[in-house]
């Protein structure tokens, strides 16, 4: 089926990125995984290429967009090359949406051209060690000083992506106790610089997969956060996050189905060149039929992302439509890495190929963004259930 999404702008700037990648990322990518994280300067680089300006206003030192399309290309881009672009996702999918909705001019002017230039990373830290899908149950908390200029932050937080590296980190932290008819109450966003007096980052946690992505703990001693890094309003956190969580969860819904669609190319790449009792592995009835499936997976999977997307871009799509894409999107993915790793036999299983390394990747999209369970949830209560 023809596909609509993307015109020729979109294309002119794949073929951008896949050189880009070609020379920048592809010659270097196994030192990054062997290293557990990509450079800080590769960030300096995307920064250059304009990625990070893409949907930040013209006036802050962006291209002034308002559009997803080029992020889609994005990852379609690196699991076809079978690279990550190590944290730095977090930066646009979910810095950005909240700077951009919640900044003031003030706030803008500061925080804008050094995160269009990559001279400021940013990342998002809502999980806790005690509470991830139960946001409401954080226990970070950020008291107001009496003289009124800065919050106290107290706490921590874990599994924080890009949390190595970042300059800011948007922090959610309770300014006042849960109510009694609400708990969501009281929590509220702080864009903190990592530079500040009692803030520190603990270990770098060893994942299964994303090796070249920094994922960190952080902790928080009486950290001295000016009033005026406080994002929006006092107490509506909560709120915020449930609005931008439909964004974070398209993404995490093709890049799945983008891991799927690489899955899928590079199996059928394998079992062609492969020779197994002295005929290619493709030549098999059970290969066909197992690639078939997987690409009628992948269309289906396409299809959904693509529609999800669109609805993004015109700000119609819905907490319950992003978690069905991302629920939708990821178990097609799950399933198809998996049968094509398989008609790898056992150079699937190795890291030097790209399925081995998608496999472990694609593992965590079920998990991050709000667990499969909870898009259930929300999709059922969207039902009436
Ligand atoms: C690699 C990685 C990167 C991450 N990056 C970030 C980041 O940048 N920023 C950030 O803030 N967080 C990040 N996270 C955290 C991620 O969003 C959480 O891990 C996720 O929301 C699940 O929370 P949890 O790990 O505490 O699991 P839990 O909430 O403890 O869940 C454990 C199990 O219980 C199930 N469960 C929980 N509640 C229910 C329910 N109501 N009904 C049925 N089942 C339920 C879950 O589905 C799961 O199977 C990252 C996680 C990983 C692994």
């Amino acid at each position: 089926m023809r596909r609509t999404v993307f015109n020729e702008d979109h294309e002119a700037f794949r073929e951008t990125l896949r050189a880009f990648i070609e020379a920048e990322v592809v010659p270097v990518y196994d030192e990054w995984f062997q290293a557990g994280q990509a450079p800080r300067d590769f960030y300096y680089k995307l920064g250059e290429l304009g990625i990070f300006g893409i949907n930040v206003p013209e006036e802050f030192g962006g291209a002034g967009l308002d559009t997803h399309k080029f992020e889609a290309v994005l990852y379609e881009e690196t699991s076809r090359a079978g690279v990550n672009f190590g944290g730095s996702g977090v930066h646009v999918l979910l810095a950005l949406p909240y700077i951009k909705m919640l900044a003031t001019d003030e706030q803008k002017k500061r925080f804008l051209p050094k995160f269009v230039s990559g001279e400021e990373m940013w990342a998002l830290a809502m999980t806790e060690p005690g509470t991830g899908s139960d946001v409401a149950g954080m226990k970070t908390t950020a008291k107001l000083s009496e003289d009124g200029t800065h919050y106290v932050l107290n706490g921590s937080k874990t599994f924080i992506t890009g949390g190595v590296h970042a300059d800011r980190v948007i922090v959610c932290a309770r300014t006042s106790a849960p109510s009694e008819d609400d708990r969501r109450f009281g929590i509220s966003l702080f864009a903190v610089d990592t530079k500040s007096e009692g803030y520190s980052i603990g270990r770098k946690l060893d994942k299964l997969g994303l090796k070249t992505s920094d994922t960190a703990e952080l902790a928080f001693v009486d950290v001295k956060v000016p009033v005026e890094d406080l994002l929006g309003e006092e107490g509506k956190g909560f709120y915020y996050l449930g609005h931008n969580l439909a964004s974070e969860r398209w993404g995490i819904a093709f890049g799945a189905y983008a891991q799927a669609a690489a899955a899928v190319r590079f199996a059928q790449q394998y079992v062609t060149d492969r020779t197994v009792f002295g005929k290619p592995v493709a030549h098999f009835q059970n290969t066909k039929f197992e690639l078939a499936a997987c690409q009628a997976e992948v269309d289906a999977a396409q299809a959904v992302a693509d529609r999800a997307l669109e609805a993004l871009d015109a700000g119609e799509l819905t907490p319950a439509e992003a978690a069905s894409a991302k629920l939708f999107c990821t178990e097609v993915a799950h399933r198809v890495i998996d049968r094509c790793l398989q008609l790898h036999g056992g150079y699937g299983y190795m890291n030097e190929y790209p399925i081995a390394r998608l496999y472990a990747d694609n593992r965590v999209n079920r998990i991050y963004g709000g667990t499969s369970e909870i898009m259930k949830s929300i999709i059922a209560k969207s039902m009436g259930l």
